[in-house]
């Protein structure tokens, strides 16, 4: 068993950790600025201008199209490489998102047709267009066979009506990947349809911004009467399930490897404060409540990064079912950030609450965690059912014997 991240990765990680310190860090101060004054307006908490700059920067130090496979003109460096990037950039709690945005990019991979290439496949993976993914509705969310939004036949077209929630990107995305009921009885068995609705189209609108904790900005959308042909189905009528478990798959393990980032910033933290910080005459790191926080949150930040590294290591080998590995990274990696926030924040007395620190926004941006993307709850139970199926020794769904 080999666990050596290979060369040209660790060159990759160590170049991305400059560009975080030197061109991401230095925002950070105006973000949490930027979030604390908008209120309930949703404005982005990254001047859009500073996006644009660190963007262009980062295009030009090659860190676009990363795990774009290269007939599709990416870089074709695969998920593990993707994943080292996202963790570097997520030690700043500025929320840079590197095109493409791997989950869709994976759905859009699997399942787009030729004539669907040069219009979203394409643009998408060379950062022109963006998407976002509208599955969630007011009465389906971790139940998401329950969704409702219809897809209706009518002559040769498709017609959309119906009302999604807490969808992220918004007014950013130049289409969405919006899931719809094309048959009421087989439902998530052959009756989910993926339609790509682009921003715009007659019928689609924006209903409205909703206020959310942390550094999120999520909205409804309403479809009435949105007139499709077939040339805007994605994949094959009635499949979508399978490619949007496995594009969900792949947003679980990456929200993992931001939370290890994160965490790491944390901990960055947490020893300089040991170190200086002195009460009744010696340096808090000598206290071993202090000890224990340290070497708690060291374990666990190392256990997030190998299941992260793990699942993304199969993910590049070809395995695409990671709903074990998915659920299970998700849970450990979100919880464990809010272990180790808590902890920081613990650490740093009055001064790890306060807007001076970038700890009280890490501890609020990882309870959305828990729940965005599946809440732990569901994550638990998708991991313990496929075990409990399994008639395998469990080890070996993990591919661990
Ligand atoms: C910031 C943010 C961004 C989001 N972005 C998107 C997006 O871009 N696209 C999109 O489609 N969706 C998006 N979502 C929706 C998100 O995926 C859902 O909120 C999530 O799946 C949970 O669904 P729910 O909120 O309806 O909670 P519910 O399904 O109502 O669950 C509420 C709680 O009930 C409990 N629970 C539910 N079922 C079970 C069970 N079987 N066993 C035990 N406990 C259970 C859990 O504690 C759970 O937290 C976003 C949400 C947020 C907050």
């Amino acid at each position: 068993m080999d666990f050596t991240i290979p060369e040209e990765f660790v060159m990759l990680k160590k170049m991305v950790r400059k560009f975080t310190e030197n061109e991401i860090m230095p925002l950070e101060m105006t973000v949490i600025e930027r979030e604390a004054d908008r209120g309930f307006e949703a404005i982005s908490s990254i001047p859009p201008e500073e996006e644009k700059k660190i963007l262009a920067k980062a295009k030009d130090l090659g860190l676009w199209g990363i795990d774009v496979p290269e007939e599709h003109g990416g870089q074709g460096l695969g998920m593990l490489a993707k994943m080292l990037v996202e963790e570097e950039m997520s030690r700043s709690i500025c929320w840079i998102f590197l095109p493409p945005d791997s989950p869709n990019l994976d759905f859009l991979a699997s399942s787009c047709k030729p004539h669907q290439y040069d219009d979203y496949l394409l643009p998408y993976s060379r950062g022109e267009k963006t998407s976002a993914l509208a599955l969630t509705e007011a009465n389906a969310g971790s139940d998401a066979a329950g969704i409702q939004l219809r897809a209706d036949r009518k002559g040769d077209k498709w017609v959309l009506n119906g009302t999604k929630l807490w969808i992220s990107f918004g007014p950013k995305a130049d289409f969405f990947i919006v899931i719809a009921v094309t048959d009421k009885v087989k439902k998530q068995r052959g009756g989910f349809t993926a339609f790509l609705v682009d921003k715009g189209t007659p019928g689609f609108t924006i209903l409205r911004n909703i206020p959310c904790i942390g550094d999120m900005l999520v909205y409804e959308l309403l479809l009435e009467d949105v007139v499709l042909d077939d040339s805007k189905v994605l994949g094959e009528v009635g499949q979508a399930f399978v490619p949007l478990q496995n594009r969900l798959g792949v947003r679980r393990i990456e929200l993992a490897a931001k939370c290890c980032g994160a965490a790491t910033r944390c901990m960055e933290l947490m020893l300089t404060q040991a170190r200086v910080r002195e009460t009744f005459g010696s340096p808090i790191g000598d206290r071993q409540f202090v000890q224990g926080m340290i070497a708690d949150s060291t374990a666990e930040i190392h256990a997030t990064r190998l299941m992260v590294y793990h699942a993304a290591s199969k993910y590049d080998s070809g395995e695409k079912d990671l709903r074990v590995e998915g659920a299970m990274t998700k849970v450990y990696g979100t919880e464990m950030l809010q272990r180790v926030s808590d902890k920081a924040i613990q650490m740093h007395g009055a001064l790890g609450l306060s807007k001076e620190m970038v700890l009280e926004y890490i501890y609020r941006m990882c309870r959305v965690w828990r729940i965005v993307e599946g809440p732990s709850e569901i994550h638990r139970w998708l991991t313990a059912r496929q075990i409990i199926r399994s008639e395998k020794p469990y080890e070996t769904i993990l591919g661990m014997l």
